[in-house]
């Protein structure tokens, strides 16, 4: 059987998958599969079982992650990497994280009815608890298998459970003993590449009419979760030059930010600003009062580490404007950062060029959000991305991804496996 027929004959494989994992999480109008939990747990078994039916090897490591292992009869070089993650928000979609992981179940399915021997291990890894609602940190199946994980991390406790997450990855069959060490489970130079495909969560790809895109990078981010502004209480008869309004210094700040963000964007620099808390404090501010306080968070990201440093240094200079301009205090607080997930451009070149030998238009997207594949790129893995359409976004119960795209998306995982050359390492 040609390849391009071997994948699509295994539709109805995969349309079991995604129907299988949405059963697992019905939690009606959307799914919930908890992280280190029965969802994510339920979850495995099933793709473990349909891994297992096709020759795979099955094996977990020390952080609880699924590892689903074809053999190559006579490796020419180190194993690929095919992953996603199973877990999902609360009342999020069906498809987020669980796609790619059944897109590389059906990417082994198709290259065996095709007859095709992988001339290197190929494994499939269902990586546990992506998401941050669960721990207030995501990522942590990629980050232990990679020795990534920050400090204080095992300590965190599940949002339902209590449960710390040593607690919990022991609950799951994990060694947290081993974790402690946060040194890689894996050598990270053994492995040839990682590979995911994930939806896409904007709707690039709907507005494109494409099925799929090949991505360029994963933003990183810069996070100031506890922004507090100090002005002066005032009443409302205040002339305005007396007023120290923190309100309305907190309104300028998010206003100058976002006047950055589209200036860059029309300068051809792709970047990010969300304000997810933004308030007058609750038991002090008034209908008949100039508030002297604001809190606010502010999440930047941008997709490469220079223009991320570029444009903390804007942040700086904005807020000292503000300040000055409107009398008050800014302090940006707690700080957090995460690297920007670049993906291999050889990696690039070689999926756009599966693409258009599978016939599929694959336009070329930064994604929006961060994956997995951040931490393989970031431990210096090959690694490459795949953006499947979607409609509606993402971490909400009305994702809409149409099985034939993640066909797509499997069409060209498996072509681009099946012209792996025997040499490179
Ligand atoms: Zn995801």
């Amino acid at each position: 059987m040609r390849l391009a027929e071997a994948v699509t004959a295994q539709t109805p494989l995969v349309q079991r998958l995604l129907d299988g994992v949405a059963r697992i999480g019905a939690d009606p109008p959307g799914i919930t599969r908890d992280a280190y939990g029965p969802g994510e747990n339920q979850a495995q078994a099933l793709i473990a079982e349909a891994g297992q039916a096709l020759g795979m090897q099955a094996g977990t490591d020390a952080g609880a992650n699924l590892i689903l292992t074809w053999p190559a009869r006579d490796p020419s070089g180190p194993p690929i990497l095919i992953g996603s993650h199973l877990d999902s928000v609360v009342q999020g979609g069906n498809f987020d994280g669980a796609a790619g992981v059944i897109a590389g179940i059906g990417a082994v399915a198709a290259l065996r009815a095709a007859g095709i021997a992988p001339r290197r291990d190929i494994q499939v890894l269902a990586l546990r608890c992506e998401e941050a609602v669960w721990f207030g940190l995501g990522l942590i199946g990629s980050r232990c298998l990679l020795g990534r994980l920050p400090p204080g991390a095992l300590e965190l406790r599940h949002a339902r459970t209590g449960l710390t997450l040593a607690e919990s990855i022991a609950a799951c069959g994990g060694n947290p003993d081993r974790l402690r060490a946060n040194t890689p489970l894996r050598d990270p130079r053994g492995m040839g590449a990682y590979l995911e495909a994930h939806i896409e969560q904007a709707p690039q790809l709907v507005e494109a009419g494409a099925p799929l895109a090949v991505c360029l990078a994963n933003p990183g981010n810069l996070r100031h979760p506890f922004i507090r502004i100090a002005g002066e209480d005032a009443h409302t008869g205040l002339p305005h030059r007396f007023r120290r309004d923190a309100a309305l210094a907190g309104a300028d700040l998010s206003l100058a930010l976002e006047r950055l963000w589209l200036a860059e964007e029309a300068a051809g620099r792709p970047m990010a600003v969300t304000i997810g808390r933004f308030f007058t404090p609750t038991a002090r501010h008034s209908l008949t009062a100039v508030s002297g306080g604001f809190e606010m968070s502010l999440d930047l990201r941008a997709y490469n580490a220079a223009h991320l440093a570029a444009l903390e240094g804007e942040l700086h200079r904005i807020v000292a404007e503000v300040a000055a301009r409107r009398g008050v205090t800014i302090e940006l607080g707690e700080r957090s950062a995460a690297a920007p997930g670049p993906m291999d451009p050889a990696l690039i070149e070689g999926l756009s060029a599966a693409a258009a030998r599978c016939g599929q238009p694959a336009p070329r997207l930064n994604s929006p959000g961060s994956h997995d594949a951040n931490n393989f790129a970031a431990s210096g893995v090959p690694t490459g991305m795949l953006l499947v359409r979607n409609r509606n976004g993402s971490h909400n119960p009305f994702e809409a991804m149409d099985t034939p795209d993640l066909m797509a998306a499997i069409g060209v995982l498996a072509d681009w496996i099946a012209g792996l050359s025997p040499a490179p390492g």
